[in-house]
């Protein structure tokens, strides 16, 4: 731990640990420390989803949300997923947190349809260490069965870096998903480089265009082209497109002008509670 590393430094020699030890050790002891809350936190029931609305363009209704994960910490306070997953990530917690976010995504989404809410698709972010997972098939299946959730309501989304890392992998395990009856997107689309003769075998559903190209739309010549690009291959491969991180009129009114199906962003809602999803979807449609 961080109090022997340090007894071990001055042993070494104090010129060199007074000029840089103090920061390293700082920095070991606060990951140190962020893997052992990480370890209690899924016992102590300390992680919440929140959900954000993705609404189609034409009719304006939410048909899905998506599932993001938040970690109540008891001293921190609410931490966004960034400040956690990589550390997960790295120590394979994610498997085991990751099991949770289905388990409770999936059963959320049926307590919508038991209440009456017009059904929805829960999308629920895969990292590549649970997509790498032995029985990931399994892991869902369990899910699924558990919280009695129709397959068809459930869609998982994986990154487009996480496809190209192994794409024959990528493509057997997304089609044994398939055949379990899940929906798959692709996530940040446009960030990782796939070929486009790889796409053509991918058993996808919707491509997500990443928000990066989705900020300056309203002006950037460039971003303009490529979320053009990605419509149009999404319309020619038979495969829905969303644009994510939409927060303007403008960006609005680009995505329809050329015919993105569906959208998710701030202009609609942030990330919320599930009661705040109640609440929203049992008033008037959103535009
Ligand atoms: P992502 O899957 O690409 O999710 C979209 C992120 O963009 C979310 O951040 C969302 O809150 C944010 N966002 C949505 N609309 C807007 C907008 O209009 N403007 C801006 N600036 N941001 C917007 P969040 O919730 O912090 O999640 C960050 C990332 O963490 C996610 O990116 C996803 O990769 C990961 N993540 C979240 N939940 C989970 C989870 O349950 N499991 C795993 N493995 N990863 C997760
Ligand atoms: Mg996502
Ligand atoms: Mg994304
Ligand atoms: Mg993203």
């Amino acid at each position: 731990n961080a109090d022997a590393a340090m007894y071990r430094a001055k042993e070494f020699g104090r010129d060199n640990f007074q000029f840089y030890a103090p920061e390293f050790n700082t920095r070991a002891h606060e990951k140190f420390v962020l893997q052992e809350d990480l370890r209690n936190a899924l016992a102590r029931l300390e992680f919440t989803l929140f959900y954000q609305p993705q609404v189609d363009l034409r009719s304006g209704h939410v048909f899905a949300v998506e599932a993001l994960i938040r970690w109540n910490h008891p001293t921190r306070g609410m931490l966004a997923p960034t400040a956690f997953i990589p550390t997960a990530e790295e120590t394979s917690l994610i498997v085991p947190i990751g099991d949770w976010v289905l388990h409770e995504a999936c059963r959320q989404n049926k307590a919508w349809q038991d209440a009456g809410l017009p059904p929805m698709t829960v999308c629920v972010n895969v990292s590549t260490r649970q997509f790498r997972e032995k029985n990931l098939i399994g892991r869902v299946a369990d899910a699924l069965n558990v919280s009695g959730l129709e397959a068809r309501y459930l869609e998982l989304e994986v990154t487009e870096s996480l496809i190209m890392q192994d794409i024959d992998l990528a493509v057997a395990t997304m089609n044994q998903l398939q055949n379990l009856g899940v929906q798959i997107s692709i996530d940040d689309f446009g960030t990782g480089y796939s070929s486009l003769s790889a796409l053509k075998t991918f058993p996808v559903a919707r491509l997500k265009i990443d928000k990066s190209f989705i900020n300056d739309i309203a002006a950037d010549e460039n971003d303009q082209a490529v979320a053009s690009a990605v419509i149009s291959l999404g319309q020619n491969l038979n495969l829905r497109v969303i644009a994510e991180g939409v927060e303007t009129d403008d960006q609005v009114a680009f995505l329809r002008k050329n015919n993105c199906d569906e959208m998710q962003g701030y202009h609609f809602s942030e990330p919320v509670s599930a009661p705040d999803i109640e609440k929203m979807l049992s008033g008037e449609p959103m535009d």
